[in-house]
Protein backbone atom coordinates (compact mmCIF):
# COMPACT_ATOMS: atom_id res chain seq x y z
CA UNK A 1 0.00 0.00 0.00
CA UNK A 2 3.01 2.53 0.81
CA UNK A 3 4.66 2.01 -2.74
CA UNK A 4 1.23 2.98 -4.16
CA UNK A 5 0.90 6.17 -1.96
CA UNK A 6 3.38 8.05 -2.86
CA UNK A 7 3.22 8.22 -6.86
CA UNK A 8 -0.65 8.99 -6.02
CA UNK A 9 -0.01 11.70 -4.02
CA UNK A 10 2.71 13.61 -6.59
CA UNK A 11 -0.15 13.05 -9.04
CA UNK A 12 -2.54 14.88 -7.32
CA UNK A 13 0.39 17.27 -6.82
CA UNK A 14 1.47 17.68 -10.23
CA UNK A 15 -2.15 18.11 -11.13
CA UNK A 16 -3.16 20.69 -8.49
CA UNK A 17 -0.33 22.84 -9.77
CA UNK A 18 -1.07 22.52 -13.58
CA UNK A 19 -5.19 23.21 -12.66
CA UNK A 20 -3.88 26.31 -10.48
CA UNK A 21 -1.79 26.94 -13.01
CA UNK A 22 -4.79 27.09 -15.74
CA UNK A 23 -6.41 28.62 -13.50
CA UNK A 24 -4.32 31.30 -12.88
CA UNK A 25 -4.22 32.03 -16.68
CA UNK A 26 -7.56 31.72 -17.30
CA UNK A 27 -8.63 34.04 -14.69
CA UNK A 28 -6.14 36.43 -15.02
CA UNK A 29 -4.20 36.71 -18.58
CA UNK A 30 -4.11 40.60 -18.65
CA UNK A 31 -2.23 43.19 -17.20
CA UNK A 32 -4.07 46.03 -15.18
CA UNK A 33 -6.28 48.46 -16.58
CA UNK A 34 -4.34 51.80 -16.82
CA UNK A 35 -5.93 55.42 -16.93
CA UNK A 36 -3.94 58.36 -16.91
CA UNK A 37 -5.29 61.76 -15.84
CA UNK A 38 -5.38 64.61 -17.13
CA UNK A 39 -6.03 63.29 -20.55
CA UNK A 40 -3.24 65.70 -21.97
CA UNK A 41 -1.06 65.65 -25.04
CA UNK A 42 1.56 68.74 -23.70
CA UNK A 43 2.71 68.92 -20.39
CA UNK A 44 5.13 70.90 -18.53
CA UNK A 45 7.50 69.93 -15.93
CA UNK A 46 4.72 70.71 -13.23
CA UNK A 47 2.60 68.25 -14.66
CA UNK A 48 1.50 65.59 -12.15
CA UNK A 49 -0.03 62.85 -13.64
CA UNK A 50 -2.48 60.37 -11.74
CA UNK A 51 -1.83 56.63 -13.23
CA UNK A 52 -5.10 54.64 -12.08
CA UNK A 53 -4.64 51.05 -12.10
CA UNK A 54 -7.30 48.19 -11.92
CA UNK A 55 -6.64 44.44 -11.87
CA UNK A 56 -8.52 41.52 -10.15
CA UNK A 57 -5.20 39.49 -8.90
CA UNK A 58 -4.36 43.37 -7.48
CA UNK A 59 -1.46 45.84 -8.51
CA UNK A 60 2.14 44.65 -7.93
CA UNK A 61 4.23 46.95 -9.98
CA UNK A 62 4.09 50.67 -11.97
CA UNK A 63 7.11 52.05 -13.93
CA UNK A 64 7.32 55.00 -16.40
CA UNK A 65 9.70 55.66 -18.55
CA UNK A 66 10.14 58.33 -21.45
CA UNK A 67 11.05 57.27 -24.59
CA UNK A 68 12.85 59.07 -27.10
CA UNK A 69 14.48 58.53 -30.74
CA UNK A 70 14.61 54.65 -29.79
CA UNK A 71 15.94 55.15 -26.56
CA UNK A 72 14.10 54.34 -22.91
CA UNK A 73 14.89 55.88 -19.98
CA UNK A 74 12.62 54.87 -16.93
CA UNK A 75 12.24 57.64 -14.09
CA UNK A 76 9.83 55.66 -11.81
CA UNK A 77 9.10 52.48 -10.61
CA UNK A 78 7.23 51.59 -7.60
CA UNK A 79 6.24 48.14 -6.07
CA UNK A 80 3.33 47.52 -3.89
CA UNK A 81 3.10 44.56 -1.52
CA UNK A 82 -0.52 45.13 -0.37
CA UNK A 83 -2.22 43.35 -3.54
CA UNK A 84 -4.79 46.33 -3.68
CA UNK A 85 -6.63 46.04 -7.05
CA UNK A 86 -7.55 49.64 -7.67
CA UNK A 87 -4.86 51.90 -6.54
CA UNK A 88 -4.23 55.44 -8.02
CA UNK A 89 -0.35 56.90 -8.02
CA UNK A 90 0.16 60.69 -8.39
CA UNK A 91 3.49 60.53 -10.16
CA UNK A 92 4.88 64.14 -10.94
CA UNK A 93 6.98 64.66 -13.69
CA UNK A 94 9.87 66.77 -12.34
CA UNK A 95 12.34 64.09 -12.03
CA UNK A 96 11.64 62.62 -15.10
CA UNK A 97 14.85 65.04 -16.48
CA UNK A 98 12.48 65.82 -19.52
CA UNK A 99 13.36 67.88 -22.72
CA UNK A 100 11.57 70.19 -24.66
CA UNK A 101 9.27 68.27 -27.62
CA UNK A 102 8.06 65.05 -28.42
CA UNK A 103 8.34 62.06 -26.68
CA UNK A 104 6.30 58.78 -26.15
CA UNK A 105 5.68 57.75 -22.40
CA UNK A 106 5.46 54.58 -21.43
CA UNK A 107 3.55 53.53 -18.61
CA UNK A 108 3.78 49.78 -17.69
CA UNK A 109 1.59 48.01 -14.84
CA UNK A 110 2.20 44.87 -13.20
CA UNK A 111 -0.37 42.80 -11.43
CA UNK A 112 0.38 39.89 -8.82
CA UNK A 113 -0.92 37.13 -10.88
CA UNK A 114 1.25 33.67 -11.29
CA UNK A 115 1.19 34.36 -14.94
CA UNK A 116 4.40 34.38 -16.96
CA UNK A 117 6.33 31.88 -14.00
CA UNK A 118 4.91 33.80 -11.25
CA UNK A 119 5.94 37.51 -12.82
CA UNK A 120 2.39 38.25 -13.41
CA UNK A 121 0.63 40.02 -15.81
CA UNK A 122 2.32 43.14 -17.67
CA UNK A 123 0.44 45.86 -19.54
CA UNK A 124 2.47 48.71 -21.47
CA UNK A 125 0.57 51.92 -22.22
CA UNK A 126 2.54 54.67 -24.63
CA UNK A 127 1.68 57.68 -24.74
CA UNK A 128 2.64 60.15 -27.63
CA UNK A 129 3.14 63.77 -25.72
CA UNK A 130 5.24 67.13 -26.06
CA UNK A 131 6.61 68.98 -23.47
CA UNK A 132 6.11 72.51 -23.49
CA UNK A 133 8.19 74.71 -20.74
CA UNK A 134 7.27 77.61 -22.54
CA UNK A 135 4.83 80.21 -20.81
CA UNK A 136 1.87 81.57 -23.01
CA UNK A 137 3.41 85.20 -24.87
CA UNK A 138 0.93 87.13 -24.41
CA UNK A 139 0.90 90.42 -26.84
CA UNK A 140 -1.29 93.43 -26.09
CA UNK A 141 -3.62 95.37 -29.06
CA UNK A 142 -4.41 98.18 -26.57
CA UNK A 143 -3.07 101.29 -25.09
CA UNK A 144 -3.02 101.95 -21.60
CA UNK A 145 -6.28 103.11 -20.92
CA UNK A 146 -7.18 106.03 -18.36
CA UNK A 147 -9.24 103.98 -15.68
CA UNK A 148 -11.27 106.16 -12.97
CA UNK A 149 -11.72 104.43 -9.32
CA UNK A 150 -15.28 102.36 -9.17
CA UNK A 151 -14.74 102.70 -13.30
CA UNK A 152 -13.86 99.89 -15.96
CA UNK A 153 -11.40 99.89 -18.55
CA UNK A 154 -11.27 97.21 -21.45
CA UNK A 155 -7.72 95.05 -22.79
CA UNK A 156 -7.79 93.44 -26.34
CA UNK A 157 -4.72 90.76 -26.15
CA UNK A 158 -3.54 87.54 -28.42
CA UNK A 159 -1.44 84.34 -27.32
CA UNK A 160 1.56 82.62 -28.86
CA UNK A 161 -0.66 79.44 -28.31
CA UNK A 162 -4.09 78.23 -27.21
CA UNK A 163 -4.76 79.28 -23.54
CA UNK A 164 -6.99 78.76 -21.01
CA UNK A 165 -7.97 80.78 -17.86
CA UNK A 166 -7.26 83.78 -18.58
CA UNK A 167 -8.41 87.47 -18.30
CA UNK A 168 -7.22 90.34 -15.95
CA UNK A 169 -5.50 89.59 -12.48
CA UNK A 170 -6.41 92.25 -9.62
CA UNK A 171 -4.48 91.52 -6.34
CA UNK A 172 -2.89 88.74 -7.59
CA UNK A 173 -6.22 86.90 -6.90
CA UNK A 174 -9.17 88.19 -8.07
CA UNK A 175 -9.37 86.90 -11.90
CA UNK A 176 -12.03 89.05 -14.42
CA UNK A 177 -12.15 86.40 -17.31
CA UNK A 178 -11.39 87.57 -20.85
CA UNK A 179 -13.74 86.44 -23.70
CA UNK A 180 -12.18 84.93 -26.79
CA UNK A 181 -13.15 86.90 -29.94
CA UNK A 182 -13.86 85.45 -33.86
CA UNK A 183 -10.34 86.81 -34.59
CA UNK A 184 -8.89 84.44 -31.93
CA UNK A 185 -8.23 87.93 -30.14
CA UNK A 186 -9.17 87.75 -26.15
CA UNK A 187 -11.07 90.39 -24.94
CA UNK A 188 -11.81 91.49 -21.01
CA UNK A 189 -13.63 94.50 -19.65
CA UNK A 190 -12.22 94.76 -15.98
CA UNK A 191 -13.32 96.90 -13.28
CA UNK A 192 -11.23 99.00 -10.48
CA UNK A 193 -13.07 98.48 -7.31
CA UNK A 194 -14.04 101.40 -5.62
CA UNK A 195 -12.38 99.96 -2.49
CA UNK A 196 -8.65 100.36 -3.87
CA UNK A 197 -6.78 103.04 -3.82
CA UNK A 198 -5.27 104.41 -7.39
CA UNK A 199 -1.71 103.38 -5.96
CA UNK A 200 -2.78 100.02 -4.76
CA UNK A 201 -4.61 99.09 -8.34
CA UNK A 202 -1.94 100.43 -10.29
CA UNK A 203 0.16 97.80 -8.54
CA UNK A 204 -1.92 95.15 -8.68
CA UNK A 205 -2.99 94.45 -12.47
CA UNK A 206 -1.72 92.05 -14.29
CA UNK A 207 -2.89 89.91 -17.08
CA UNK A 208 -2.53 85.95 -16.69
CA UNK A 209 -3.28 82.99 -19.26
CA UNK A 210 -2.32 79.09 -18.72
CA UNK A 211 -1.74 76.88 -22.02
CA UNK A 212 -2.47 73.57 -22.49
CA UNK A 213 0.82 72.15 -20.91
CA UNK A 214 -0.12 74.12 -17.45
CA UNK A 215 2.53 76.94 -18.16
CA UNK A 216 1.12 79.86 -16.50
CA UNK A 217 2.05 83.75 -17.46
CA UNK A 218 1.62 86.49 -14.99
CA UNK A 219 2.65 90.05 -16.30
CA UNK A 220 2.17 92.99 -15.00
CA UNK A 221 -0.02 95.73 -17.17
CA UNK A 222 -0.01 99.55 -17.54
CA UNK A 223 -2.81 101.53 -16.43
CA UNK A 224 -3.35 105.20 -15.59
CA UNK A 225 -5.86 105.17 -13.03
CA UNK A 226 -7.42 108.42 -11.23
CA UNK A 227 -8.95 108.69 -8.48
CA UNK A 228 -12.69 109.34 -7.29
CA UNK A 229 -14.20 111.05 -4.19
CA UNK A 230 -17.16 109.21 -3.21
CA UNK A 231 -20.26 111.12 -1.02
CA UNK A 232 -19.79 110.57 2.61
CA UNK A 233 -23.19 110.69 4.67
CA UNK A 234 -23.96 109.88 8.31
CA UNK A 235 -26.55 109.10 8.55
CA UNK A 236 -28.66 108.55 12.04
CA UNK A 237 -30.78 105.84 12.71
CA UNK A 238 -34.17 106.44 14.79
CA UNK A 239 -36.04 103.95 16.41
CA UNK A 240 -39.26 104.57 13.75
CA UNK A 241 -36.63 103.60 11.08
CA UNK A 242 -35.73 100.90 12.36
CA UNK A 243 -39.33 99.68 13.49
CA UNK A 244 -40.13 100.22 9.82
CA UNK A 245 -37.28 97.91 8.71
CA UNK A 246 -38.40 94.93 11.25
CA UNK A 247 -41.65 95.35 10.13
CA UNK A 248 -40.86 95.40 6.31
CA UNK A 249 -38.02 92.80 6.46
CA UNK A 250 -38.10 90.87 9.59
CA UNK A 251 -38.53 87.84 6.91
CA UNK A 252 -34.90 88.40 5.91
CA UNK A 253 -33.79 87.48 9.59
CA UNK A 254 -36.26 84.70 10.71
CA UNK A 255 -35.03 84.46 14.53
CA UNK A 256 -34.39 87.92 15.22
CA UNK A 257 -36.66 89.82 17.41
CA UNK A 258 -35.42 92.81 18.11
CA UNK A 259 -35.52 95.69 15.57
CA UNK A 260 -31.98 97.26 15.77
CA UNK A 261 -30.55 93.46 15.56
CA UNK A 262 -32.53 93.23 12.69
CA UNK A 263 -31.51 95.82 10.76
CA UNK A 264 -27.63 95.19 11.50
CA UNK A 265 -27.94 91.86 10.14
CA UNK A 266 -29.92 93.22 7.05
CA UNK A 267 -26.87 95.65 6.37
CA UNK A 268 -24.59 92.95 7.16
CA UNK A 269 -25.00 89.36 6.58
CA UNK A 270 -28.13 89.76 4.39
CA UNK A 271 -26.40 92.25 2.17
CA UNK A 272 -23.24 90.02 2.07
CA UNK A 273 -24.92 87.05 1.18
CA UNK A 274 -27.12 89.18 -1.79
CA UNK A 275 -23.93 90.31 -3.11
CA UNK A 276 -22.58 86.69 -2.85
CA UNK A 277 -25.13 85.53 -4.81
CA UNK A 278 -25.46 88.47 -7.42
CA UNK A 279 -21.67 87.40 -7.98
CA UNK A 280 -22.69 84.05 -8.78
CA UNK A 281 -25.12 85.25 -11.20
CA UNK A 282 -22.53 86.71 -13.20
CA UNK A 283 -19.86 84.73 -13.12
CA UNK A 284 -21.05 83.32 -17.13
CA UNK A 285 -22.08 85.84 -20.06
CA UNK A 286 -22.35 85.87 -23.46
CA UNK A 287 -19.08 86.18 -24.96
CA UNK A 288 -19.82 88.80 -27.42
CA UNK A 289 -20.64 92.13 -27.27
CA UNK A 290 -24.96 92.23 -26.93
CA UNK A 291 -25.18 96.07 -26.24
CA UNK A 292 -25.99 98.45 -28.58
CA UNK A 293 -24.49 102.15 -28.19
CA UNK A 294 -25.06 103.93 -24.71
CA UNK A 295 -26.85 102.73 -21.91
CA UNK A 296 -30.18 104.47 -21.19
CA UNK A 297 -31.58 104.84 -17.72
CA UNK A 298 -34.83 105.61 -16.43
CA UNK A 299 -36.19 108.59 -18.25
CA UNK A 300 -37.16 111.91 -16.44
CA UNK A 301 -35.73 111.01 -13.21
CA UNK A 302 -34.17 112.57 -10.40
CA UNK A 303 -30.23 111.17 -9.25
CA UNK A 304 -31.55 110.43 -5.21
CA UNK A 305 -27.89 109.06 -4.52
CA UNK A 306 -25.01 107.89 -6.42
CA UNK A 307 -22.58 105.04 -6.74
CA UNK A 308 -20.06 104.10 -3.84
CA UNK A 309 -22.13 106.96 -1.70
CA UNK A 310 -20.46 105.88 2.02
CA UNK A 311 -22.57 105.63 4.91
CA UNK A 312 -21.63 105.75 8.20
CA UNK A 313 -24.56 104.91 10.52
CA UNK A 314 -25.67 106.45 14.10
CA UNK A 315 -27.76 105.18 16.58
CA UNK A 316 -28.20 108.01 19.56
CA UNK A 317 -24.76 109.00 18.71
CA UNK A 318 -22.96 105.84 18.60
CA UNK A 319 -21.62 104.29 15.46
CA UNK A 320 -23.25 100.92 14.40
CA UNK A 321 -21.81 100.45 11.12
CA UNK A 322 -21.85 101.32 7.58
CA UNK A 323 -22.79 100.96 3.82
CA UNK A 324 -21.66 101.89 0.64
CA UNK A 325 -24.30 102.40 -2.22
CA UNK A 326 -23.59 100.58 -5.38
CA UNK A 327 -25.66 102.03 -8.07
CA UNK A 328 -27.76 104.80 -8.38
CA UNK A 329 -31.25 105.74 -7.21
CA UNK A 330 -33.41 107.67 -9.87
CA UNK A 331 -36.94 108.49 -8.71
CA UNK A 332 -39.68 109.62 -11.50
CA UNK A 333 -43.74 108.99 -11.12
CA UNK A 334 -44.47 106.05 -8.64
CA UNK A 335 -44.18 103.09 -10.76
CA UNK A 336 -42.97 104.24 -12.80
CA UNK A 337 -41.94 102.34 -16.41
CA UNK A 338 -38.46 100.82 -16.67
CA UNK A 339 -36.67 100.20 -19.80
CA UNK A 340 -33.84 97.66 -20.13
CA UNK A 341 -30.78 100.12 -20.43
CA UNK A 342 -29.59 97.99 -23.53
CA UNK A 343 -29.90 95.11 -25.65
CA UNK A 344 -29.15 91.83 -23.57
CA UNK A 345 -30.23 88.84 -22.07
CA UNK A 346 -32.43 88.56 -18.80
CA UNK A 347 -30.58 86.38 -15.88
CA UNK A 348 -32.63 86.64 -13.46
CA UNK A 349 -36.00 88.24 -11.99
CA UNK A 350 -37.08 87.00 -8.13
CA UNK A 351 -36.57 88.85 -4.54
CA UNK A 352 -33.30 89.04 -3.31
CA UNK A 353 -33.01 90.36 -0.39
CA UNK A 354 -32.19 94.22 0.26
CA UNK A 355 -32.81 94.52 -3.53
CA UNK A 356 -36.50 93.56 -3.05
CA UNK A 357 -37.51 92.79 -6.36
CA UNK A 358 -34.81 92.66 -9.24
CA UNK A 359 -34.48 91.97 -12.56
CA UNK A 360 -30.78 91.34 -13.65
CA UNK A 361 -29.71 91.53 -17.58
CA UNK A 362 -26.23 89.81 -19.22
CA UNK A 363 -25.20 92.32 -21.92
CA UNK A 364 -22.34 90.46 -22.68
CA UNK A 365 -18.38 90.48 -22.20
CA UNK A 366 -19.07 90.27 -18.45
CA UNK A 367 -21.14 93.57 -18.12
CA UNK A 368 -24.77 93.48 -16.04
CA UNK A 369 -27.49 95.88 -15.37
CA UNK A 370 -29.04 95.94 -12.41
CA UNK A 371 -32.72 97.02 -11.48
CA UNK A 372 -33.91 97.11 -8.02
CA UNK A 373 -36.92 97.60 -5.60
CA UNK A 374 -38.68 96.86 -8.53
CA UNK A 375 -43.24 96.16 -8.51
CA UNK A 376 -43.57 93.47 -10.85
CA UNK A 377 -41.27 91.96 -13.92
CA UNK A 378 -42.95 92.00 -18.24
CA UNK A 379 -39.36 89.84 -18.36
CA UNK A 380 -38.49 86.90 -16.98
CA UNK A 381 -35.00 84.76 -17.13
CA UNK A 382 -33.87 83.69 -20.50
CA UNK A 383 -36.04 86.30 -22.58
CA UNK A 384 -33.58 88.52 -24.79
CA UNK A 385 -34.79 92.17 -24.33
CA UNK A 386 -34.11 95.39 -26.17
CA UNK A 387 -32.62 98.70 -25.37
CA UNK A 388 -36.10 100.54 -24.49
CA UNK A 389 -38.21 97.43 -24.09
CA UNK A 390 -40.39 97.76 -20.50
CA UNK A 391 -38.91 95.05 -18.29
CA UNK A 392 -41.69 96.39 -14.99
CA UNK A 393 -42.53 99.15 -13.05
CA UNK A 394 -40.33 100.98 -9.76
CA UNK A 395 -41.89 100.53 -6.28
CA UNK A 396 -39.78 100.09 -2.61
CA UNK A 397 -39.66 96.55 -2.25
CA UNK A 398 -36.11 95.13 -0.39
CA UNK A 399 -34.44 97.80 1.65
CA UNK A 400 -36.14 101.06 0.48
CA UNK A 401 -38.41 103.67 1.79
CA UNK A 402 -39.80 105.68 -0.99
CA UNK A 403 -40.87 104.60 -4.58
CA UNK A 404 -37.71 104.73 -7.04
CA UNK A 405 -35.41 102.51 -8.87
CA UNK A 406 -32.13 101.57 -8.15
CA UNK A 407 -29.72 100.88 -11.20
CA UNK A 408 -26.38 99.24 -10.97
CA UNK A 409 -23.91 97.71 -13.81
CA UNK A 410 -21.93 94.79 -12.96
CA UNK A 411 -18.88 94.15 -14.79
CA UNK A 412 -16.72 91.13 -14.10
CA UNK A 413 -18.32 90.00 -10.94
CA UNK A 414 -17.92 93.80 -9.32
CA UNK A 415 -20.60 96.77 -9.30
CA UNK A 416 -18.82 99.71 -10.94
CA UNK A 417 -20.03 103.31 -11.70
CA UNK A 418 -23.18 103.42 -14.08
CA UNK A 419 -22.34 106.89 -15.05
CA UNK A 420 -19.47 105.61 -17.53
CA UNK A 421 -22.03 103.11 -19.33
CA UNK A 422 -24.80 106.54 -19.74
CA UNK A 423 -22.09 108.21 -21.38
CA UNK A 424 -22.21 107.26 -25.28
CA UNK A 425 -18.48 108.50 -25.82
CA UNK A 426 -17.38 106.07 -23.06
CA UNK A 427 -19.13 103.16 -24.52
CA UNK A 428 -18.13 103.78 -28.26
CA UNK A 429 -14.25 103.98 -26.95
CA UNK A 430 -14.67 100.59 -25.00
CA UNK A 431 -16.80 99.29 -28.04
CA UNK A 432 -13.68 100.33 -30.31
CA UNK A 433 -11.09 98.58 -28.38
CA UNK A 434 -13.30 95.74 -28.37
CA UNK A 435 -13.32 95.52 -32.14
CA UNK A 436 -9.76 96.61 -32.67
CA UNK A 437 -10.65 99.85 -34.38
CA UNK A 438 -9.64 102.11 -32.14
CA UNK A 439 -6.52 104.24 -33.69
CA UNK A 440 -3.52 104.21 -31.29
CA UNK A 441 -1.92 107.43 -30.90
CA UNK A 442 0.12 108.98 -33.07
CA UNK A 443 -0.75 106.19 -35.81
CA UNK A 444 -0.37 106.66 -39.77
CA UNK A 445 -3.45 106.36 -41.84
CA UNK A 446 -4.80 102.92 -42.20
CA UNK A 447 -5.07 102.32 -45.74
CA UNK A 448 -8.17 102.81 -47.55
CA UNK A 449 -8.84 105.96 -45.37
CA UNK A 450 -8.42 109.37 -47.02
CA UNK A 451 -5.40 111.13 -45.55
CA UNK A 452 -6.71 114.23 -43.91
CA UNK A 453 -5.91 117.57 -44.96
CA UNK A 454 -4.83 116.90 -48.57
CA UNK A 455 -6.25 117.55 -51.69
CA UNK A 456 -7.85 115.08 -53.28
CA UNK A 457 -6.77 114.55 -56.99
CA UNK A 458 -9.02 116.40 -59.55
CA UNK A 459 -10.22 114.65 -62.82
ZN1 LIG B 1 -30.19 102.47 -4.23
Amino acid sequence: MRTRLLPNLLVVLVLAVLAFGVWSFVYDMEGPEIAVEPKVDRISPNTKLAVRMKDKAGVRELSLAIRRDGQVQEFYRKRYEDGLTDRTETVPLKDANLQDGAFELEIKATDGSLAGFGHGNTRTLALPMTLDTQPPRLSIKTLPPHIGRGGCAVIRYTASEEIHDTGVLINGNFLVPAFLQKDGSWVCIYPFPYRMSPQDFKKSVEITATDGAGNVTRSHITVMPFDRRFKDDKITVTDAFLNRVHEKLSHLTPGVGDPMQCYLAINDAVRRQNMERLFELTRSSAGAMLWNGGFMQLPRAAVRASFADHRTLYYNGQLIGEASHLGIDLASLRNAEIPAANDGKVVFTGELGVYGNLCLIDHGLGVFSLYAHMQNFDVKAGDAVAKGQIIGRTDQTGLAFGDHLHFGIIVGGIEVTPIEWLDPKWVKNIVDNVNGVAAPQGQAPQPGQAPKGKPRRRR
